[in-house]
């Protein structure tokens, strides 16, 4: 496949407005370098300091709002409104990391007695520089997640993000200098993703976080296995949403169209199969029909926007294609089903019930607004089918019985599980995946100890 361009193109009026040269190889080597220079004096400072320059770039993320929500909403089609909230989010966890950084790193002592020490502790020491490659999803969040912590550990990062939104990515390299930030703490490379694996393999990239599409995530896994370089990787998923009998129906129908279609359908940790207990399936579907319908789809930027565009033409592809594929093949659609007319990568919000497992939407990853419904008798089933695709990234379960509560909890075998609600992510909660959906964890103590090393330490 030919790299994609390193180019803003309006996924509402498919129109391109800029292109960006890439960085040459000279560039990149010039911005390894510096970030390894920046490294040796970073990795001295106080949290204390740190923790004020990111509060700085939280404060001017916050003045800056408005304007990086548009630039976001242009270059990947999100709702204005959602992506003021990602702004607003990416300012919130910096200013969580910036205060509970230091506690999160604090030595851990051991009984000095017990290894004849006078002291022992483990101390979690920075690596160096971390690569993180990110999708145009969140264009924002994904490398807010990955840059607080990391920088408050006393890593540099580099960024390779998407090649769809690089005025995003060069957005996030201001920032950081604007708040203070030394050069090199962190650098934005224009790159395509060919030029991963040089980056991969300079001795001086200590480890690598991705957050993307399975080949990617099995391309820079492979590389930095060679390499014998930590990862982490946060990759696709086809989150289950199951209703029991005794969950509030309509409150679940409301949320389920939120859970599946935010970002318009474009999220990883979007519920993307709905799987209903007989009992109360007639009910949910017939609601959430109604709500999936009601969705206003059109320009993103217009505030009565509820879904906006696909971010690009290949996904509106993939899309067009399932839908078309489980059609093919028998399912019933219930609602929508079709791209738009007209200019831009539009879907109409979709719900497709009667899906058998020779469909390519039974198990896999459906990135835009469209829900696969299915039928069980039970929980068994239900937690059976909810466990039968090769992901495990977030699970969402529906019920008031304590003791299907506990259940769900302890079987859905997923990095996140969320009863009465909808899958989000917290600063103060783990993130990630686990079997096909990646491994590794974002936010929380355990996000910032990801890319550290831990130093055990024994003084006589
Ligand atoms: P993608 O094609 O894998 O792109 C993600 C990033 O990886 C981009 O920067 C891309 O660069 C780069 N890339 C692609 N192929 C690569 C390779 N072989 N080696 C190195 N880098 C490579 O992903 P996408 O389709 O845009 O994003 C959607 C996917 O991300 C979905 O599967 C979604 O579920 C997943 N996702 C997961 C999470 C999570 O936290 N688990 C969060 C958000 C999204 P170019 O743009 O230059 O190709």
């Amino acid at each position: 496949m030919a790299p994609m361009p390193i180019a803003t193109q309006n996924p509402a009026t498919a129109e391109v407005l800029q292109t960006f040269e890439p960085h040459t190889p000279e560039q990149v080597q010039a911005a390894i370098a510096t970030a390894h220079a920046t490294f040796q004096q970073w990795r001295l400072t106080s949290f204390a300091h740190r923790g004020e320059l990111l509060r700085r770039a939280a404060d001017l993320l916050d003045e800056d709002n408005e304007t990086i929500a548009r630039v976001m909403t242009l270059e990947m089609g999100k709702t204005l409104k959602s992506a003021r909230a990602e702004a607003a989010k990416c300012a919130k966890g910096m200013r969580w990391y910036a205060e509970h950084a230091e506690s999160l790193l604090a030595d851990e002592p051991v009984d000095p007695t017990s290894v004849g020490a006078s002291r022992a502790f483990a101390r979690y020491a920075p690596l160096g520089i971390v690569l993180a490659v990110m999708p145009w999803n969140f264009p924002l969040w994904q490398v807010v997640r990955f840059a607080a912590p990391a920088l408050m550990a006393g890593n540099v990062g580099l960024l390779k993000h998407a090649s769809n939104v690089p005025q995003c990515a060069l957005y996030l390299e201001d920032l950081f200098r604007r708040a203070g930030f030394p050069d090199g703490c962190f650098t934005t490379l224009l790159i395509g993703a060919r030029e991963v694996e040089g980056v991969l393999r300079d001795p001086r990239v200590r480890a690598a976080t991705l957050t993307g599409s399975e080949p990617a995530g099995q391309s820079v896994g492979a590389i930095c296995g060679d390499e014998i370089k930590k990862t982490v990787l946060e990759l696709g998923g086809a989150d289950p949403f199951l209703v029991l009998p005794s969950a509030d129906v309509e409150r679940a129908a409301q949320v389920a169209v939120t859970a599946r279609c935010q970002n318009n359908g474009q999220s990883c940790i979007a519920a993307k199969r709905f799987i209903v207990h007989t009992d109360v399936y007639d009910a949910f579907a017939e609601a959430f029909v109604r709500h999936m319908s009601a969705l206003v789809v059109g320009d993103p930027m217009d505030e009565a926007t509820d879904v906006g565009p696909l971010a690009t033409e290949g996904g509106l592809r993939d899309v067009a294609a399932m839908v078309d594929d489980a059609r093919g093949k028998g399912a019933s659609v219930l609602c929508g089903g079709r791209a738009l007319e007209g200019p831009g990568w539009f879907y109409q919000p979709t719900v497709v019930a009667d899906l058998t497992t020779d469909m390519a939407m039974f198990a896999e990853e459906v990135f835009g607004p469209v829900a696969g419904l299915y039928r069980v008798a039970d929980l068994d089933e239900a937690i059976t089918l909810a466990n039968g695709t090769t992901f495990g990234l977030g699970s969402n379960a529906w019920t008031n019985d304590p003791d299907e509560i506990d259940r769900c909890i302890r079987d859905l075998d997923a990095g996140v599980v969320t009863i009465n609600g909808m899958t989000v992510s917290y600063p103060e909660l783990p993130f990630g995946g686990t079997k096909r959906s990646g491994y590794g964890r974002e936010l929380s103590a355990h996000g910032i100890r990801e890319f550290c090393q831990i130093k055990a330490v024994w003084v006589g």
